[in-house]
């Protein structure tokens, strides 16, 4: 990221800071945020027994389950779902764990044309390079409206005045047109409720209800997503969306419970009314089964990175993939390894704390980081300054 892109993502943070900070001190927000902590908590201790109910619940409900262990597992389904599709336009929305997948790059390489559904994220995919997201709610907050203005008129062959709405305008049409025959929707689940088999996504914009209404919806879901019931995946829903963006709710709430239906006439069940007439969840493992439990913990809300002053003096340079900050720093161990964890910023942590402080379910991302330091330098995976300081000190009992 460049000078101004931080400088903007910087003054980005610090309006949502603004926003939310009056909201996260109220009463009803602290209670809230200790029932989530609990959920999380009792959910990832309970997940294979959570995991082992949502799959007969999906059962029950006309949902198809498949199991992927990796990211190559979970690429060689979709395609499987996808290849006899003879309309290869894919709706997406935004998702960490398609990100993690590398989804949308392998959905080009066998044909299809991914829309992103999200502005942010669509806005990102026409900057077509350096177009990694920095914040997992505002994909495209280290952007202003000038730069965002040039990526859309290059990319698009338009001529829009620097004005959001402007903008806002552009993208919808253009998006709508171009999924006028989509058949495929693709998204991830904000959490899965196993008793009712019921997949909770959160949204704004209402691309979600466009990419579920598609024939075919295929959710991918990392296993660490289940939690008991919808009240309780209502909750954490709620609680990302006040830490992500000071509001105390999103625009939509969509619960998917299985494909669209009616019985209608004659009480007789017919499939396929308005909704999916399939609907797929891709359970993804890649390295969630050996992650201590706090690291999955998360809800998704960015929190973290707003503080954090490494994210501050670097940006998504310091995060894994979609896995912002310390805490994807973190995830990439389990979900690649100590290289890639290297690679993705692990001795860059200041270990201040500052974001197990800010995080709604108190993630101890910095004693987390601390210990897989510990892991990596072992298996030689440290920065070279730090060698030759250790070096030193063995040698000349002194650092220099
Ligand atoms: S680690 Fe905590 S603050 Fe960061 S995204 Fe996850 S829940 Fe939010």
């Amino acid at each position: 990221m460049n000078e101004n892109e931080l400088k903007a993502m910087r003054n980005s943070f610090s309006t949502v800071k603004n926003r939310s900070h009056p909201i996260l001190k109220e009463h009803h927000v602290l209670k809230l945020q200790e029932k989530v902590k609990n959920i999380k908590k009792e959910a990832i201790k309970n997940r294979d027994k959570l995991m082992k109910q949502a799959i007969s619940s999906f059962k029950r409900n006309d949902i198809e389950v498949f199991l992927a262990d990796d990211d190559e597992k979970a690429r060689s389904i979709l395609n499987d779902l996808i290849k006899d599709e003879t309309i290869k336009t894919i709706a997406k929305s935004k998702s960490n764990t398609l990100g993690e997948i590398g989804a949308s790059k392998f959905l080009k390489s066998i044909g299809c044309e991914v829309v992103e559904t999200d502005l942010g994220d669509r806005i990102l995919q026409l900057k077509k390079i350096d177009n990694k997201p920095v914040h997992p709610t505002g994909p495209a907050s280290h952007l202003d409206v000038n730069q965002i203005t040039e990526i859309v008129n290059t990319a698009m062959g338009a001529n829009v005045n620097p004005e959001p709405k402007e903008i806002m305008e552009l993208v919808r049409e253009d998006v709508l047109k171009r999924l006028e025959n989509c058949e495929i929707g693709i998204s991830g689940a904000n959490s899965i409720a196993s008793e009712e088999g019921s997949i909770v996504l959160i949204h704004n914009e209402g691309n979600i209800s466009i990419v579920a209404s598609k024939k075919l919806h295929i959710i991918i879901a990392g296993i660490d997503k289940f939690v008991e019931t919808i009240e309780d995946a209502v909750s954490i829903a709620k609680l990302e969306t006040i830490y992500a963006t000071g509001s105390p709710v999103t625009s939509y709430m969509n619960v998917i419970s299985g494909p669209s239906k009616t019985a209608d006439i004659e009480k007789k069940l017919l499939k396929n009314m308005y909704g999916a007439e399939r609907v797929v969840v891709i359970l993804l493992d890649n390295g969630r089964s050996e992650a201590i439990d706090e690291c999955l913990w998360c809800i998704g809300c960015g929190n973290c990175i707003l503080s954090c002053p490494v994210y501050n003096a670097v940006g998504n340079e310091f995060g894994y993939n979609n896995y912002l900050g310390g805490r994807g720093v973190a995830m990439s161990s389990f979900i690649k390894d100590n290289e890639v964890s290297y690679d993705s910023g692990l001795f860059m942590c200041t270990l201040c704390g500052l974001c197990s402080f800010n995080c709604p379910v108190s993630i101890p991302t910095n004693e987390i980081i601390e210990n897989i330091r510990d892991i990596s330098q072992n298996k030689g995976f440290y920065p070279k300054a730090h060698g030759k300081i250790k070096e030193n000190i063995n040698k000349k009992g002194s650092p220099y």
